[in-house]
């Protein structure tokens, strides 16, 4: 006998779907607090007396002929008392109470009631009662609104959400029949498997099996995106996994997703696959606010997008354009809507940031429990400072200062708290070290945290009246930064530090989350299996660490796929790329460069560790070769310069092309050169971050925790540039150049041990050397 297929929602979603209307508003909102709300919640119910149960679970199988509907909740708390019930929500808001008590809110009202009738039948009652708690933030009070219910209008009520629920589960059942079939049917897209991709696929889908973390090391050529995603899918039909995150940074990685999907769509596999697109580069009105008095597709946001998501779900690709096309035609927000639909859709592909950044990450899906969620985490090794970043925040004085003139006189109280903010500052700079112009604290500042919980709260009651001021895009801006910063100093613990910086007129106070690991875990414990992947994860041991790991993650290093005789590497050993020997070195480093290029005509990229050192060379290389072309990246390079900057490498070439760039920039990461475009690289130097504040403060911490400070913070790093720089050479099977690195460093074992081993570099002496090996090279 076949089994029916069940169907999961939560109480809130099933309400939500079947209760909101309206506009959207996201001008402005209160409701990201979590942790501030939590804490309310656990007050109010601790403070409860001992008949109250709190954080009650329900469930309520709903059955239909073709499948069941597993209907699932949390009820904050539950007074029990004998015969009789009275069910808790506890909500926090800004708005005044008393307004909360005239304004009924529908949807909180329908999600209480929901958990009153699972509770009724499952408990025996026939009839409850129910209280809403509202909690203001400002004033510490609360208001508690009572209402008793009987069973049948209950049942009435709870019929009714499932029953227009039902149309739409209907779809999605029939969805995933038709979705399992074709991935039960899904082969291999290609006759053959490269070099080392069978190999990590295997190890993928055991990761995914056994809900394992796993890190991969895996080269360019090897297939990647396809042996990570093969398996991902494999599993959804396996009921291993109800949907798939694939994180990228960058959009090269999500073309190349987004192309291995459409090549496995294009062998008939059906799978709901949505690209997610950052606000601003997606969002219709750029110059509006997401507000149904100001943008077209906020107004009436709620009435149109069940009907939106209907439509959308006869296709089954959700590329930014797709996402364009049918939120124009529905008049609906496209962000929101791609937030939306990313509920229903199999696989998502996304920034980093969605997962894992407490104030961006999809709440719908990370906020509550674990889930059987796959994570395939691309360029893997970008995320420990990403994460960093995420997880910390900054309080600019020249913000404070702007818009402190801006409200001047027509916002006098805002005016005044951020002047107190201000003159904190201005004392925190007089107290700078005179000869520098930073320094770090262990503690968090709490006197200013206490200045901007006062302007926030000042901040929020007048954001609520919604007045359009030519301050308020300001204002908005700055109170979003002091919650963001509020918050981070809620986290704080050792693992922060904050930093001081003063420069000019500006002071910025920063509070720099030096290991983010702990929160990158909470978010791995909330998944089923995180595949992290990248051509750079060396040392493993370093990644496992600070990507928040299990000390049982699994782990494969694969070589590359590509003929070792292709690339030749070669160590300039005697020539010190070190800051203090670069003047007596700037010479020896331009004939190097000069000695490779000579060996055979073609594009090169030259990689500094700095900007300073770059310029310092090109200057000497340019009177050196002045009928070499030489192109230079400058800092901050819009994405259309980036592009005419490439379009320079197009292939064979006549003559010498030579692209100055900077280690761990645009250029040294994520680009594909393939054949004639990119002939060789020269590395100038190991790669090591500059000396500054936060790089000084990783060392420390990891010094005491193993004193493992140097490597973590500059050792490592620096060598991923390198090798991240280096990978740009070789990009396929027939693809042939030279790498040559420059500097005594890497003669040393920590750098030289981190090289990968079929490199066999070759130790060159001087620059005749070069000519000689290189020439051999490029003979053969
Ligand atoms: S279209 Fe733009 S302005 Fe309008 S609601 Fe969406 S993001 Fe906001």
């Amino acid at each position: 006998m076949r089994l029916k297929q069940t169907l999961h929602i939560s109480v809130g979603a099933l309400v939500e779907y079947s209760l909101l209307s309206g506009d959207l508003n996201r001008t402005f909102f209160s409701s990201d607090r979590p942790i501030q709300a939590i804490r309310i919640h656990q007050r109010i119910q601790d403070s409860r007396p001992k008949e109250y149960q709190a954080e009650v679970s329900v469930h309520h199988l709903v059955k239909t002929d073709k499948y069941d509907l597993q209907v699932s909740g949390r009820i904050d708390g539950v007074y029990r008392y004998p015969g009789r019930a009275v069910i808790e929500e506890i909500k926090t808001t800004r708005r005044p109470l008393v307004a909360v008590r005239e304004e009924e809110n529908g949807v909180h009202w329908g999600q209480a009631k929901c958990y009153a009738y699972i509770y009724c039948i499952h408990n025996d009652l026939n009839s409850i009662e129910i209280q809403l708690t509202y909690y203001n933030l400002d004033s510490d009070k609360s208001t508690e609104i009572r209402r008793v219910f009987d069973i049948t209008e209950l049942e009435e009520f709870f019929d009714s959400l499932v029953s227009k629920y039902l149309e739409w589960a209907d779809t999605i059942i029939q969805w995933i029949k038709l979705r399992d079939q074709s991935i039960k049917k899904m082969r291999f897209p290609f006759e053959q498997y490269r070099v080392g991709q069978s190999k990590m696929l295997e190890e993928a889908e055991s990761a995914i099996a056994d809900r394992a973390e796993l890190l991969i090391q895996a080269p360019t050529g090897i297939g990647k995106t396809m042996a990570v995603i093969f398996p991902a899918v494999r599993s959804i039909d396996q009921g291993r996994t109800n949907k798939v995150f694939y994180l990228t940074a960058r959009t090269t990685g999500r073309n190349a997703a987004e192309q291995s999907l459409r090549i496995l769509r294009n062998g008939g596999l059906r799978l709901k696959c949505l690209s997610l697109t950052a606000k601003d580069k997606i969002c219709f009105n750029t110059d509006k606010l997401c507000s149904g008095d100001d943008c077209a597709y906020a107004k009436g946001y709620y009435d149109r997008i069940n009907e939106a998501l209907r439509d959308a779900f006869g296709q089954d690709s959700f590329t930014r354009d797709v996402i364009l096309t049918i939120a124009q035609k529905h008049k609906v927000c496209p962000f929101e809507f791609s937030l939306d639909l990313s509920l229903w859709v199999d696989f998502v592909i996304c920034d980093y940031n969605y997962v894992f950044d407490p104030r961006v990450y999809l709440k719908r899906f990370f906020q509550n429990g674990a889930f059987d969620y796959v994570l395939l985490v691309d360029e893997a090794h970008n995320l420990v400072d990403r994460s960093r970043e995420m997880y910390s925040a900054t309080m600019h004085k020249n913000s404070i200062l702007r818009l402190k003139r801006h409200v001047k006189t027509r916002l006098l109280h805002l005016q005044k708290s951020l002047a107190r903010i201000n003159s904190w500052m201005i004392e925190v700079a007089n107290e700078l070290p005179k000869d520098e112009n930073y320094e770090a604290k262990e503690e968090y500042p709490s006197d200013l945290c206490q200045r901007l919980r006062e302007f926030t709260t000042l901040a929020e009651k007048w954001l609520l009246l919604n007045e359009q001021t030519d301050f308020r895009e300001d204002l908005l801006d700055l109170y979003f930064d002091a919650r963001r910063f509020l918050s981070t100093a809620d986290r704080y613990d050792e693992t922060y530090a904050t930093c001081y910086t003063k420069a000019g007129k500006d002071l910025t106070i920063k509070l720099f989350c030096i290991d983010p690991s702990q929160y990158l875990r909470e978010v791995l414990q909330k998944c089923a299996a995180a595949i992290f992947f990248s051509a750079t994860l060396t040392p493993m041991q370093y990644f496992v660490k600070l990507l928040g790991c299990s000390e049982i993650a699994r782990t494969l290093s694969l070589p590359s796929p590509f003929p070792y005789r292709n690339l030749r590497v070669l160590i300039a050993g005697k020539v010190s790329a070190l800051y203090k020997y670069r003047e007596f070195t700037k010479h020896e480093v331009a004939r190097m460069i000069s000695a490779m290029i000579d060996q055979r005509k073609g594009n090169y990229f030259i990689f500094f560790p700095s900007y300073e050192y770059m310029r310092m060379i090109h200057e000497i290389f340019q009177k050196r070769r002045p009928r070499v072309h030489i192109i230079m990246q400058e800092p901050g390079m819009s994405e259309p310069a980036r592009d005419r900057f490439l379009a320079r490498f197009s292939g064979r070439t006549d003559g010498f092309l030579t692209g100055f760039a900077v280690m761990g920039g645009v250029f040294a990461e994520s680009i594909d050169l393939v054949g004639e475009r990119l002939t060789g690289a020269t590395i100038v130097g190991v790669g090591l971050p500059q000396i500054s504040l936060e790089r000084e403060l990783i060392k420390n911490y990891f010094d005491n925790v193993d004193g493992s400070g140097f490597a973590f913070s500059y050792q490592i790093p620096g060598m991923i540039r390198v090798l991240q720089a280096a990978g740009r050479v070789i990009r396929s099977d027939e693809d042939r150049g030279v790498v040559l690195l420059i500097d005594t460093r890497y003669s040393n074992p920590p750098y030289r041990l981190m090289l990968p081993q079929e490199w066999r570099p070759l130790f060159v002496d001087n620059v005749d050397k070069v000519g000689t090996v290189l020439q051999d090279f490029w003979r053969r």
